[in-house]
């Protein structure tokens, strides 16, 4: 009796938590086959600008079923490419959601531009087609969509408007690697196609990112613009015996290595079971979360397959006594990592000091971000993990209920 009163005791307030260690919202998979990979191209000749390079890139660029894929160093990286690419320059607006990562607006900024907020549907805080059309102006050049948690927007809602208004759609598919929209892949569904290889993303490769469109003039810029706007690499130029090289504008570093690119390409053989794993464990979450009150997952839309880089459940504050951030509070205490993404990306103190975002207001962005919290979700997570995190909501939710 005495025992069980401990074990029902929140952790917070001093009793036993549901699990010893922590449990981290995301993490890598990685098996032999990828150390073995990097192994070999570190003892190889090329550890960067080599062959794996390319290798990645066609790898990638058929698995996603479009002509161009190019790797970069980040998936910041790629964005500041994709901007390059397609032209936003000093003065030029384009349209993204309130809520993403800070990258898909700072992107915008490196090139002089100016992001503009538009707002999200509450129920998957995806960007709200039918709030863009008003956001239009002359200046407007592209429009970013983000996939958030891993489900795909509505893209051809997207495509009609950015046909209508002759704009450039663009998609941070971040975190919908491995992802359908109507049975067709993330990375061919816009003009050009954004992605990451951070640990916690769908794969891996340290650090990394990547590109992909269907337009050569496209890629030939972006391979120009991560090598500093030079037009050969230094390997080329080793092939060739050629020492003469020209740099056509300002570009920068934003090179992957070999043994990167190696590790990258072998993670991507394992996608196809890392989307399984993750939408099992998806689906296990779904039923343990009908049956607990005061907290429900985001909408899954019938026409599209879910990546699962995030699971994303979000609290009924009518319910519960406790704002989000007691609860956060006692699940970290419960050692389950949850995560809150995002705050709206204007409510930054970089971006309130900006005048121009003075008066921007998403109001559905801001509420929902509210109830927001990420819960664990990688490949190797057990029954028994997924389990915890279930007890460990109910624990906490039942005891802060009205
Ligand atoms: C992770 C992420 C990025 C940035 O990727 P990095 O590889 O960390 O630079 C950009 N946009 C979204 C939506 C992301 O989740």
């Amino acid at each position: 009796m005495k025992e069980s009163n401990l074990i029902n005791k929140l952790a917070i307030d001093g009793g036993i938590p549901v699990r010893d260690k922590m449990l981290p919202y995301g993490r890598q998979s990685l098996d032999k086959k990828d150390i073995e990979a990097v192994v070999d191209v570190l003892q190889s000749d090329w550890l960067t600008t080599g062959p794996k390079v390319g290798e990645f890139e066609a790898a990638f660029a058929d698995s996603v079923g479009v002509e161009e894929a190019v790797v970069v160093n980040s998936g910041t990286a790629a964005l500041h490419a994709a901007m390059h690419a397609i032209g936003i320059s000093s003065g030029d607006e384009v349209i993204l959601p309130a809520i993403t990562f800070v990258a898909t607006a700072n992107c915008v900024l490196y090139q002089g531009g100016i992001p503009i907020f538009a707002d999200v549907y509450p129920d998957t805080m995806l960007i709200d087609v039918t709030k863009i059309e008003s956001k239009i102006t002359s200046k407007t050049k592209a429009i970013i969509a983000v996939d958030y948690a891993g489900h795909p927007c509505d893209y051809d809602a997207l495509r009609d408007i950015c046909d209508k208004h002759g704009l450039i759609l663009v998609s941070d598919a971040c975190h919908s690697l491995g992802a359908t929209y109507k049975e067709r892949r993330v990375g061919a569904l816009a003009d050009v196609t954004t992605f990451s290889f951070h640990p916690v993303k769908i794969i891996t490769s340290g650090e990394g990112g990547m590109i992909t469109c269907s337009n050569p003039d496209y890629a030939r810029k972006m391979r120009t613009f991560r090598n500093h706007g030079i037009t050969t690499d230094h390997r080329q130029r080793a092939l060739e015996g050629a020492y003469i090289y020209n740099m056509e504008y300002l570009g920068f570093n934003y090179r992957l290595s070999d043994f990167q690119c190696a590790l990258g390409m072998s993670q991507l053989y394992k996608l196809p079971s890392i989307i399984l794993d993750r939408q099992l464990i998806a689906q296990k979450y779904d039923e343990y979360f009908a049956q607990i009150n005061g907290v429900s997952p985001l909408n899954l839309l019938n026409n599209v397959t879910h990546a699962y880089h995030l699971y994303v459940v979000k609290l009924d504050l009518e319910y519960i006594t406790m704002n989000r951030t007691d609860v956060f509070a006692a699940l970290r205490s419960e050692n389950i990592g949850v995560n809150v993404h995002y705050l709206p990306v204007y409510k930054h103190p970089f971006y309130q000091n900006n005048t121009l975002m003075l008066d921007v207001v998403c109001p559905i962005a801001e509420l929902e971000y509210q109830k927001l919290l990420s819960i664990p979700i990688f490949p190797s997570m057990s029954d028994k993990d997924v389990e915890d995190v279930a007890i460990a909501f109910k624990k906490v939710l039942d005891s802060y209920n009205n």
